[in-house]
């Protein structure tokens, strides 16, 4: 642990802690890239709070290069160019696309490798982005573009955590986001590095952002849910349902047969029981697959059956046609997806409808990724 002395504000703050405003800096997870710049400072006889303002100049002020850094002595920029290459941060903006209240960027990471990150900026002045956690995905759900471009890699828990920090969104002294959602590309429980870049995001001086801010949505990797909530308790959870019935489930999420809802279920129910706080059920409605009366008196039987149904939320999504995705799937109307909200609601099953922006600009995330690889694949389809 090393201590914060100066306590200069920033005009680009941050919606979380600024590194200028906390106590005490705590070293990043092992592992990381910014822990290795951590040790190489210390082993080249750096004082600590040299650290400290990289990673000021970074999460405060959104300078990610080194040699922009000029709190930092010359010398010492062009070693840590020389060690680390340009930046403290492995990405860069390879595409962009915006549409109103909603910007979508494609990483690329030092590998090669593709993250892709998606901000959502409310009319209130509220921002939320969503981050992937891994390069494409290898669990294969049958509506998603993701899934039709198989898993590239795990993304380190640097390109997590940079995806949030990265200069790109901090231009005119930006904040950083007011929450996160790991709903982008990948199965972020299926990825170990989520849990040391959730560290880095929530710790003082890297994100400083509110664990209840952060939510980690699964399709149900049972091991790494369990470990999830035992780490990090405080983070909002959304299980992915889609359908009430297994064999359709399984259907649409193949991980089903591995990890069946019920598994899933059972630890959130002990989750809610322990923490006393609200999980999310995400649906994803698509219009003749999983919209009929029979699975919805079925889906409300399934939140009706939890020894504490109080505490699981129903998020209706209404399907996007996706990239790469099943082209049976249809996207219902709107109305009918407020029909099927207003009916679980009548049940007695709390239940909303979850916004979105952006569909000029195909904002799921993943469809970016999906188009740009599909492309690079076959010329002339993207
Ligand atoms: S929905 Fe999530 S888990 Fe399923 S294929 Fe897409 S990214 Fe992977």
């Amino acid at each position: 642990m090393t201590r914060v002395t100066q306590a200069r504000r920033s005009p680009a703050a941050g919606s979380g802690r600024r590194s200028s405003d906390v106590a005490v800096l705590p070293n990043p997870p092992p592992g990381t890239r910014l822990d290795a710049i951590r040790a190489h400072l210390e082993g080249a006889g750096a004082p600590a709070y040299r650290f400290r303002q990289l990673v000021r100049c970074l999460t405060d002020r959104g300078v990610a290069r080194f040699a922009d850094m000029e709190e930092l002595p010359a010398a010492l920029r062009r070693d840590l160019t020389e060690r680390f290459g340009p930046a403290v941060l492995p990405l860069t903006p390879v595409v962009t696309e915006a549409a109103p209240q909603v910007e979508k960027v494609l990483f690329a990471t030092r590998s090669g490798a593709r993250a892709e990150t998606v901000l959502s900026r409310y009319r209130a002045g509220w921002s939320s982005m969503c981050v992937s956690s891994q390069a494409g995905c290898g669990l294969g759900c049958t509506f998603c573009a993701t899934g039709a471009v198989g898993l590239v890699r795990n993304l380190t828990a640097d390109e997590i955590h940079g995806q949030v920090v990265h200069p790109h969104w901090r231009a005119g002294g930006r904040a950083l986001p007011d929450s996160v959602a790991f709903m982008g590309m990948g199965e972020a429980l299926a990825n170990p590095h989520v849990l040391p870049a959730l560290r880095l995001l929530t710790s003082p001086g890297y994100g400083g952002i509110s664990p209840r801010r952060i939510t980690v949505s699964t399709v149900g990797f049972t091991p790494g849910l369990e470990r999830l909530v035992r780490e990090q308790p405080r983070v909002t959870l959304t299980l992915s349902v889609h359908s009430p019935f297994a064999e359709q489930r399984a259907e649409l999420i193949p991980l089903e047969r591995r990890f069946p809802l019920a598994g899933n279920l059972a630890v959130l129910d002990r989750h809610v029981a322990a923490v006393r706080r609200k999980v999310y059920l995400a649906y994803l409605l698509i219009a003749g697959v999983n919209d009929s009366a029979d699975h919805l008196a079925a889906l409300a039987r399934l939140v009706q059956e939890r020894p504490r149904p109080e505490l699981f939320h129903v998020s209706v999504i209404r399907y996007n046609a996706a990239s790469g995705a099943d082209p049976s799937y249809r996207a219902p109307a709107v109305e009918e997806v407020a029909a099927f909200v207003a009916r679980l609601r009548a049940l007695g099953v709390r239940a909303t409808r979850r916004r979105q922006f952006g569909a000029s600009i195909d904002a799921a995330c993943g469809q970016l990724h999906a188009r740009y690889l599909l492309a690079a694949r076959f010329p002339g389809t993207g």
